[in-house]
């Protein structure tokens, strides 16, 4: 790690995040981004100068080079719950806050930026629709109509928009095709559709593995129904604006996760050295040798995991990685092991045989019989 603000970063989450951690569990973690415990440590996010970090609003983003923006997205990650929250670089206002400060007219800058940059308003991104395949963006159907009085009417269902429920939001950021007659990559726009506005309807709440996330305003299904908005930027750039911020907004995404798998390994590691059973400490038994070994650093830093199609290498045991299962020692499978089985190529029971022409001198030598039920040739 290097430089003064990854010290500072480090040095915030150590007195003041990871402490408030079990805290905000106490709360029974459904609580709002409001609750006291979270307040309590954004403020001294403010007061240490590390509100906004990652947003090119912050003062200091400018000297920070990429090296070190993975070492601060690896320390947020570290803490899953509270490290954007405190920092205020939680998707999706992070993005939105991008898209105001680079596409934002001086009335849309003035309206919402300060607001949401301070945190005092949130917002919402909406672009996925749960109709059509949605990691291809030419496919999204939510039509924005451009009136003539300059605004953009919205019809169309929008999914996972997440913080949309949140008491505070006021903001949606809507994709919408508005230029159909344009190219693929020209015929999307961002609009900017007001929370409370009518034709504006929450239709459906989506869990994430049975957890709400209502402290951030949950993933709520939004159906607009000739919702009155305005466009964020200029009409038909939508999916070039949408890429601009997303890309490196993944890129932020993947390095948080290897902070998260540091931290899981950490205490895996500290719960081994301090748990005996049967006598024994937990780090020296075989099978938790063993899984340490396949979660090691390494495999960390380079993003893999079990089931990524790699060779399992001496060092990780060993994986099964078709069934997820470990065999201490290592090497390749033996016969009869799961893995094993499963690896062995598909072979049906009764294969059917070959279809093959008949011999044309076949027919002349004996009388044809009715073919067999299933259209057989023999
Ligand atoms: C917790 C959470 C929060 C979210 N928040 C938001 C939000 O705020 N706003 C928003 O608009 N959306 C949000 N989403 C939705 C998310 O962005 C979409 O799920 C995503 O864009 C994929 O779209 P899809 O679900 O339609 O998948 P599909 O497009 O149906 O894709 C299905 C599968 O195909 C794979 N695939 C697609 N293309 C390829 C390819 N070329 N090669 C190989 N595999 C491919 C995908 O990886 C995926 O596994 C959220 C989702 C989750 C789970």
């Amino acid at each position: 790690m290097s430089g003064r603000l990854t010290a500072d970063l480090a040095a915030f989450f150590a007195e003041c995040v990871y402490p408030a951690e079990a805290e905000f569990a106490a709360d029974g973690g459904t609580g709002s981004i409001a609750s006291p415990v979270l307040t309590r440590v954004r403020d001294e996010a403010r007061r240490r100068g590390l509100w906004n970090l990652f947003s090119s609003l912050h003062p200091a983003r400018l000297a920070v080079g990429d090296p070190e923006t993975a070492d601060l997205a690896e320390i947020v990650g570290r803490s899953p719950v509270i490290g954007q929250v405190a920092l205020h670089s939680l998707n999706p206002d992070a993005t939105v806050l991008e898209l105001l400060a680079a596409l934002g007219s001086a009335e849309q800058a003035s309206a919402w930026l300060d607001a949401l940059a301070d945190g005092t308003i949130s917002s919402a991104y909406c672009m996925t629709e749960p109709g059509v395949a949605s990691s291809d963006p030419r496919s999204l159907r939510t039509r924005g109509e451009r009136a003539a009085d300059g605004t953009v009417r919205v019809t169309g269902v929008k999914s996972w928009c997440t913080g949309a429920d949140a008491a505070n939001c006021e903001i949606l950021v809507v994709l919408a095709l508005t230029e159909p007659d344009a190219g693929p990559a020209g015929r999307y726009s961002l609009v900017l559709v007001r929370r409370d506005s009518p034709g504006v309807a929450v239709a459906n709440r989506h869990d994430v593995l049975g957890y709400s996330d209502a402290y951030r305003g949950g993933h709520p299904d939004i159906v607009f129904t000739d919702a009155p908005g305005e466009l964020l930027g200029e009409a038909g750039g939508g999916l070039a604006a949408a890429q601009r911020v997303l890309g490196p907004a993944r890129m932020l995404h993947s390095m948080r996760l290897v902070g998260t798998a540091e931290r899981a390994l950490e205490l895996m590691t500290g719960r081994l050295r301090s748990r005996e059973v049967r006598g024994r400490p937990l780090a020296g038994n075989d099978l938790w040798i063993d899984r340490v070994r396949r979660a090691d650093r390494r495999r960390i830093d380079a993003g893999a995991g079990p089931g990524d199609g790699q060779p399992a290498g001496p060092r990780d045991g060993g994986i099964d990685r078709q069934g997820g299962g470990a065999r201490p020692g290592g090497g390749d499978p033996r016969p009869g092991d799961a893995g094993a089985r499963r690896r062995r190529p598909f072979r049906p029971r009764h294969p059917r045989r070959p279809l093959r022409p008949r011999p044309v001198a076949a027919h002349l030598r004996r009388p044809r019989r009715s073919a067999p039920a299933g259209g057989g040739t023999a």
